[in-house]
């Protein structure tokens, strides 16, 4: 049962028509920030693609005006993955998200069309369910810097945008601790790490992922909405209730440890978030040496039966 709740018809048509994106667009008078939702990069994270068509609903009954600006929203990234209720069609579409000459697989296909649509908005909203259970967060970039593999200027306005979608916590950072799980695996990093988000900054925007939830979890839906109503409302683009802002202390990701042999266990049933103090022995290796906290900080995105070579865990630090 790939989808628990009855499909809108707009995500029925998007499950029915694998070889076809579809995306509705609004434009107000009143010039605005630009600004694009999508739902089901990976096509069994339906909460989403849920939202997107309430809110298509909405704007659509006249029940919502956008006000200011410009909204993109693209309920279904991947049809052919979500019409599977698969995470991939034919591969990760939030992995190597860099156009190319001649796509080959679905998700190419899939980013030679999304890729232009998302350097024409300033700002990304992209909605994802997670596997495990665990609290809502929104993730943000990278600080703003001047280097090389993501040179930023806007990371004031992203975590502001993070900050107003009503999510309990906020994680920032990827690339570099991907980049670090590439190295520890002796590859070099490339485009692999670059998702929408990654891809979104590159055209000179600005990115939020919202991961709201199980992907099995109805409240995910209902985590979604409100993100989207908070961004809306953030922008000044609707006159909608904003959420709370999040005036927690953000998890900036520093460290990740892949699993090396099959013998490697984690120490506890840690979940993310969960605090560790420096000197904790979060895992252990199949030799029996401990691998120990360096830092205060949390366990984020544990993954006990990871694959040898793959992320066993990352760790943040709150501040
Ligand atoms: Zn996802």
């Amino acid at each position: 049962m790939p989808h628990t709740p009855a499909l809108p018809p707009v995500l029925a048509r998007a499950a029915s028509q694998p070889d076809v994106l579809h995306w509705r667009t609004w434009a107000a008078l009143e010039l605005g920030p630009a600004l694009i939702i999508v739902g089901a990069v990976h096509g069994n994270e339906v909460c989403g693609a849920h939202a997107c068509a309430a809110l298509l609903e909405d704007l659509d009954a006249g029940r919502l005006t956008l006000t200011r600006g410009r909204l993109t929203v693209v309920p279904v990234a991947n049809p052919l993955a979500f019409a599977r209720g698969s995470r991939e069609g034919e591969g990760n579409l939030n992995r190597r998200f860099v156009p190319q000459a001649a796509p080959a697989s679905n998700e190419a296909r899939i980013a030679a069309q999304l890729a232009p649509l998302l350097g024409r908005h300033d700002a990304l909203l992209d909605l994802h369910s997670f596997h495990t259970p665990g609290e809502p967060f929104a993730m943000v970039g990278p600080l703003d810097n001047s280097g090389a593999r993501e040179p930023f200027a806007r990371a004031a306005e992203e975590m502001a945008l993070a900050c107003a979608l009503g999510a309990p916590r906020v994680v920032q950072g990827w690339l570099e601790v991907y980049d670090a799980a590439a190295r520890a695996r002796g590859e070099q990093p490339g485009d692999e790490g670059i998702g929408t988000n990654e891809y979104m900054r590159r055209c000179g925007g600005y990115a939020v992922t919202l991961e709201c939830g199980l992907h099995t979890d109805a409240d995910a839906i209902t985590v979604a909405r409100r993100a989207i109503n908070g961004a809306l409302a953030h922008l000044g683009m609707a006159a909608l209730p904003a959420p709370a802002p999040f005036a927690g202390q953000v998890a900036r990701l520093r460290r990740v440890v892949l699993r090396e042999a099959a013998g490697d266990t984690l120490a506890r049933d840690w979940h993310s978030f969960a605090p560790v103090r420096e000197g904790d022995v979060i895992a252990r290796r199949a030799s029996g040496a401990e691998l120990r906290a360096p830092f205060d900080g949390c366990v984020l995105f544990p993954h006990p039966n990871a694959a040898v070579g793959e992320e066993f865990f990352y760790l943040a630090q709150l501040d």
